[in-house]
């Protein structure tokens, strides 16, 4: 039988990173085990759910490279089906009409609070004639549909991820509402648990893998499969994502939403490796940098741990920093083209770029830190107090100026890297000032201040860009 999985998001706000790790964790294990991993909108929320989510939640998935396999199934489109079942569910008696209105449940509830109880229905309505449900619909009483619960059974699953799991009856709140409220006869927009279980059977998944917030309803579905005579997915229920602090990690940590990860410069290939260790613990992998194809081969949901997962923002930052240094400079300068376009820089050319890229990349952590980075070798920066003091050394305006000098009687047109080492040695050799003077103070010149990548390889691009020797004349004449 076709082995097919699903992510099921609610489009009621951006792609959130918990979403995203457990479509990962689908896709993984759809890879794995050679099945299909499919989308559905849950968006009969009508209020809450936006179509610019659902473009959000696709395009983040795609960006991600989680691809699907077949076209996305839109729950709103099948609200009247999710209706025949209920009506079913009512007809064979395993569901009734409940007329409890809002503020008897208030009351219940205030009641409940008050001797320390959970909050429960009580099933006053379950056993209604049809002379009482006439009389309530005539009164103009709403009524919401309530599935049986029986409060003496157990409901037992073995979880792929947390072993066996029992759930009593008797704890599941009470008989459960599977439809919104409505007028006489009709039956209301059906609900998240009895939705999802018709969409699950309709789209034939065998493996239901999603975060543990949803243990409960998963004893609460199991019951609506049999009574509806489907057959049972296995379940998967994976550990939440959780802040510094050990709690759910939420809005308030500043950044949860795929768009984010991404404008902060994360490469999505690293997010991904990062996401996959996020709570998967691998019995046997070779290091941790490692592409979602390879770790869809060594997946398993049984090594995905119980315990929530920290989220590891130094470890993100580290596993994103390998993935910049590794990637094809090619590919890495066409990506950082787009920054540099963002800020109307324009390189001199192709293979300056492409240069100024490989020296960058070793020190970038994000995929902006090639803005500042790289804004030296665009803009002129200003010279700071560090740069300033070491210019009033009398000794470091003399070696810019030997340097300047040299530059204008050789009139070298393109200098490479070896030619400014050798520059470097003559003057010293010659002049007999310390190269150390002179590199520092040409790293005035250039940034303004002592720090800054590799000197040597910079100076090549700053001739190739026609701004060493205008660099050094600005000390001399302005500092
Ligand atoms: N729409 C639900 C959610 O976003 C789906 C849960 C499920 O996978 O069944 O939490």
């Amino acid at each position: 039988m076709e082995k097919r999985l699903r992510l099921a998001p609610s489009p009621t706000g951006l792609f959130h990173i918990g979403t995203a790790r457990t479509a990962l964790f689908n896709w993984l294990y759809a890879k794995k085990i050679g099945g299909k991993f499919l989308i559905r909108i849950e968006d009969t929320d009508s209020l809450r759910s936006k179509s610019k989510y659902t473009q959000n939640i696709l395009e983040g998935l795609k960006w991600l490279g989680l691809s699907w396999d077949e076209e996305p199934v839109k729950q709103s489109d099948r609200i009247s089906i999710h209706k025949t079942y209920i009506k079913k569910l009512l007809d064979c008696g395993a569901a009734y009409r409940c007329f409890t209105t809002e503020d008897e449940i208030s009351q219940l509830r205030d009641e409940q609070k008050k001797n320390g109880l959970p909050p429960k229905h009580d099933n006053r309505h379950r056993n209604l004639s049809n002379k009482e449900i006439e009389t309530f619909i005539s009164q103009g009483k709403t009524s919401v549909i309530r599935f049986k619960i029986d409060e003496k059974i157990d409901i037992t699953w073995v979880d792929q991820i947390r072993g066996e799991i029992k759930w009593k009856g008797k704890d599941l709140g009470g008989d459960l509402v599977l439809s919104r409220r409505s007028l006489g006869y009709e039956i209301g927009d059906p609900l998240y648990n009895l939705a999802v279980v018709v969409d699950d059977n309709f789209m034939n998944i065998t493996h239901v893998v999603r975060g543990e917030d949803h243990i409960s309803n998963t004893a609460k579905q199991i019951l609506i499969y049999k009574a509806l005579n489907f057959k049972l997915p296995t379940f998967s229920h994976t550990p939440l994502i959780l802040n510094s602090e050990g709690k759910k990690l939420s809005k308030r940590d500043c950044v949860t939403s795929i768009d984010e990860f991404k404008e902060m410069g994360y490469l999505p290939e690293a997010l991904t490796n990062y996401m996959a260790f996020l709570g998967w613990s691998p019995k046997s992998a070779e290091g941790e940098i490692l592409s979602i194809d390879a770790i869809s081969e060594i997946f398993d949901l049984s090594d995905i741990n119980k315990a929530g997962a920290k989220f590891n923002w130094e470890k993100l930052n580290w596993i994103n920093s390998q993935y910049i240094k590794n990637m094809e400079t090619i590919k890495l300068s066409k990506i950082i083209q787009k920054y540099w376009d963002e800020m109307s820089w324009e390189p001199p050319s192709q293979e300056w770029a492409i240069k100024l890229v490989f020296l960058l990349r070793d020190s970038m952590t994000l995929l902006k830190d090639a803005i500042d980075q790289s804004e030296p070798f665009f803009l002129i920066p200003k010279i700071l107090k560090e740069g300033k003091d070491f210019l009033e050394n009398i000794e470091s305006k003399a070696s810019l100026k030997l340097i300047l000098n040299y530059l204008k009687e050789q009139n070298t047109e393109k200098l490479d890297k070896d030619k400014a080492k050798e520059i470097i040695s003559e003057i010293s050799k010659t002049h007999k000032v310390k190269k150390g003077i002179l590199m520092k103070s040409l790293r005035v010149a250039f940034f303004g201040c002592l720090s800054g990548p590799d000197l040597i390889q910079s100076w090549e691009l700053f001739s190739e860009s026609k701004s060493d020797m205008s660099r050094i004349e600005r000390c001399l004449t302005t500092v």
